[in-house]
């Protein structure tokens, strides 16, 4: 990596790729992760994307998005999410983004829990990939923006609440660096690695979150922590549970108890299902519960579900014919750093997008396809704030508290990695003690 950038985006999901796409293109930008540039949980969405319906949808969204949440939501950014619905679902389709589409050309939409009508985009099962896809390939194409694999952020560089950069190690070499930059944007995802059994890749692990406690940066929520009521039940997972998204029930799979009976409705938001099926597998003695796909007409489970029909098939199960295992799993955060509706957190020169953030989206819980519309367009407003307000940093102010820096504490990546994990489920544990999260499962 250079000394200096004008910005830094730590993060290659879909949070981090568009606030770089809408950064002004005579700012030089590095994009930074943690492994190769597709380890992503934006990579695994398979849902898909909320798009308000009409103007006459508007009020049946907000209210959707507030019930999930527990009207623990901040109603403005709700609001503000819904209004840009459609413009960021056209930015994408701009952007060769692939969705479903019905055989008069209009755009398919599917159904989620917590969901009173369709509304979901997708593209297959695989949205996230076919999004962050088409935004890397966008990305890739800027003279101004390079995306840098394989580089862990370890702390950032910041002094008297002013953001100067970060502190990195090159996962090959283990070269430790200090890089300047005008402004720093955690778009680090959520802290599914912190769990034995999460839907995210393991080495999302709520580093920006932790960081910004080291340093005082306000964080909210830190408890609000989402289990997926569905993820397919093997007696080999370690590591990520493999997801079987919400639009199966939401296309009419039932959950069945240990006797192949249904036991609770599939389409209430995700916290309830979740505490239905644990109150179930207690009363069962039972690791699991079954779901039942053959509700679901075949065409439609070949044509919109192939990897997860495929991925059955590879641990034995045949959805056409047999119900499948399934148990809640990890699978999102609603919690994160304080940021306002341009991204800001309580640190100058600091913004947090995406998962990271908490900006008040979600409230308690999470509304199913509402992440990657919020990631999306909080990190294109983070993008628009700087580029409105731009100036630059004291560059010897930078200097001088990278010189009196002790980089011995950098010395041991994972140690200090692990130390992160720890503060932060020490954070969780007290902030679950002190306020339980409503109708957490
Ligand atoms: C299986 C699954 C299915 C989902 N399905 C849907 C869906 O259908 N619809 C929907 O809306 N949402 C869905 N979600 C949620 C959604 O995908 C995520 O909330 C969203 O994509 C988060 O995007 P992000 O850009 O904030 O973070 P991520 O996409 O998680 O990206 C995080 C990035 O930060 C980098 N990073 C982390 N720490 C560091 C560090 N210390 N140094 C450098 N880089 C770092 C990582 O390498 C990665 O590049 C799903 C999530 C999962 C796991």
């Amino acid at each position: 990596m250079e000394k200096y950038y004008d910005v830094i985006v730590v993060g290659t999901g879909v949070a981090g790729l568009n606030c770089a796409l809408h950064l002004p293109s005579d700012k030089r930008v590095a994009v930074i992760c943690k492994g190769s540039p597709d380890r992503s949980d934006s990579y695994l969405a398979q849902g898909g994307i909320c798009r308000l319906q009409g103007r006459e949808d508007y009020d049946s969204y907000f209210a959707d998005t507030m019930r999930a949440g527990h009207s623990e939501n901040n109603p403005a950014a709700v609001a503000c999410m819904i209004n840009n619905s459609e413009e960021i679902g056209d930015e994408l389709i701009a952007l060769g983004v692939d969705f479903a589409r019905n055989p008069d050309g209009t755009l398919a939409v599917t159904r989620e829990g917590g969901h009173s009508k369709s509304r979901i985009c997708f593209h297959e099962d695989c949205t996230g990939k076919e999004i962050t896809t088409r935004l890397m390939q966008t990305v890739s194409r800027l003279s101004n923006v390079s995306v840098i694999p394989e580089t862990t952020m370890l702390d950032i560089l910041a002094d008297e609440n002013r953001c100067y950069g970060i502190i990195v190690s090159d996962n090959a070499t283990g070269r430790l660096q200090t890089v300047f930059a005008d402004y720093t944007v955690l778009a680090c995802g959520g802290i599914g690695g912190l769990f034995s059994h999460s839907t995210n890749y393991r080495l999302i692990s709520g580093d920006g979150v932790a960081i910004c406690l080291k340093h005082g940066v306000a964080v909210d929520n830190i408890n609000y922590i989402q289990f997926h009521p569905t993820t397919l039940f093997t007696k080999s997972t370690i590591g990520r549970s493999f997801l079987i998204s919400e639009s199966v029930r939401g296309e009419g799979a039932v959950l069945l108890d240990k006797n192949f009976n249904r036991f609770t409705d599939e389409l209430q938001p995700r916290d309830v299902v979740t505490a239905a099926i644990y109150k179930q597998m207690e009363k069962d003695g039972s690791e699991h519960v079954w779901l039942d796909l053959r509700p679901v007409p075949e065409k439609e489970l070949r044509e919109h579900f192939p990897s997860i029909v495929e991925k059955c098939r590879e641990e034995g199960y045949d959805v056409f014919t047999q119900p499948i295992p399934v148990v809640p799993a990890q699978h999102y955060f609603m919690g994160g750093v304080r940021s306002d509706l341009n991204g800001r957190t309580t640190m100058e020169r600091l913004y947090a997008v995406g998962e990271t953030c908490c900006n008040g989206v979600h409230g308690a819980n999470r509304l199913a396809s509402n992440s990657l519309l919020e990631s999306l367009l909080f990190a294109k407003r983070a993008a628009e704030d700087m580029a409105r307000n731009y100036s630059k940093i004291d560059l010897n102010a930078a200097r001088k508290i990278a010189g009196a820096l002790d980089m011995g504490r950098y010395a041991d990546p994972a140690k200090l990695l692990e130390e992160y994990r720890e503060l932060l489920k020490k954070a969780i544990k007290e902030a679950e003690d002190a306020k339980p999260r409503f109708g957490r499962a």
